[in-house]
């Protein structure tokens, strides 16, 4: 019975750790990952898919001070806009070639009028650059017991599917992706495999799409169904899953990642407001 997915929390020490950028590497259309260095790495521990770090950044309209929020009531107020967006750990090595090496992997939607401020240094960082990262503040590591697992996501939920897929090992997955630029499948190119089936969805009607395709799944007692990504298009989805198929919340791993329109959205927000069961 699926009341027997059981998810553990385990509390990590909340350190805020100074570190500079190694290197910046494209990896997919739109996709950069970010290598970050620094002695303050050591003792990172990032245990579960659905585990972030807060990430602070420079004002754009700043002389590049990073500033963070004050330690404790005593403490002064920041002298200037401290800017923190959330970030999956996509890799930690503790022993790179300079030290602990943390991989960031920021998703590129900075090209217009939109643009956000971790998107835009993201697409700027040169070797060098100070970044400041707090966290993980704790990691909540799925059932042991999954027999299988769908994973929905967009491009900024792809880095935590790849922690998923880690975890999962040989358990079968469907991945269900909605993606800008059909392209963007190179990122889970390395991840393939004979347990694994996964759709790329583009274009304007991928909404209705991914919804038809996730209807026409068998969805077992023991599978796991992780949604995230742009908040609204979850919701239907969300909906679908707990309210027509009553699917427990320990089953449906939903998570608005950023919202269209909304600048730094409060992911702790409930992601459907309507629906008095949510987390
Ligand atoms: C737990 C968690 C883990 C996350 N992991 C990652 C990750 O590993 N990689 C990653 O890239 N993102 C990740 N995100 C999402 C990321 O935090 C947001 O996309 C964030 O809003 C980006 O900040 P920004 O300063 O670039 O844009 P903001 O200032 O927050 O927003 C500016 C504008 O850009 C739009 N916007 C924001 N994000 C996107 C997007 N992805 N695509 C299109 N438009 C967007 C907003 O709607 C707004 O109109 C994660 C979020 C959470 C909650």
């Amino acid at each position: 019975m699926s009341e027997h997915f059981e998810w553990t929390r385990v509390m990590h020490e909340l350190k805020r750790r100074n570190l500079r950028v190694l290197r910046s590497e494209q990896i997919a259309p739109r996709m950069q990952r970010i290598t970050v260095v620094g002695e303050d790495l050591e003792g990172f521990v990032a245990l579960a898919p659905g585990d972030h770090v807060k990430v602070f950044f420079p004002d754009p309209a700043g002389d590049g001070t990073i500033f963070t929020p004050a330690r404790d009531k005593e403490a002064p107020a920041p002298a200037g806009e401290v800017i923190a967006r959330d970030y999956t750990p996509f890799a930690f090595c503790a022993e790179g070639e300079q030290g602990p090496e943390l991989d960031l992997d920021f998703v590129l939607h900075a090209n217009d009028s939109h643009s956000g401020p971790a998107a835009a240094w993201a697409a700027k960082a040169a070797p060098g650059d100070p970044l400041v990262v707090a966290g993980p503040r704790g990691s909540l590591v799925p059932p042991s017991n999954i027999e299988e697992a769908i994973l929905l996501a967009d491009e900024s939920a792809l880095p935590a599917v790849t922690r998923w897929l880690d975890l999962l090992g040989d358990t079968p997955v469907v991945g269900l992706f909605t993606v800008d630029n059909p392209e963007t499948a190179s990122y889970l190119a390395s991840y393939e495999g004979p347990s694994r089936n996964f759709h790329w969805v583009s274009g304007e009607d991928r909404a209705d799409r991914i919804k038809t395709a996730l209807e026409g799944l068998n969805i077992g007692e023991r599978t796991m169904v992780f949604l995230a990504g742009e908040a609204s298009s979850l919701i239907p989805l969300r909906r679908y899953l707990r309210r027509e198929l009553g699917l427990p919340k320990q089953q449906v791993d939903a998570h608005g990642y950023w919202k269209k329109g909304e600048a730094n959205l409060d992911h702790h927000a409930p992601l459907d407001p309507s629906d008095p069961d949510e987390d």
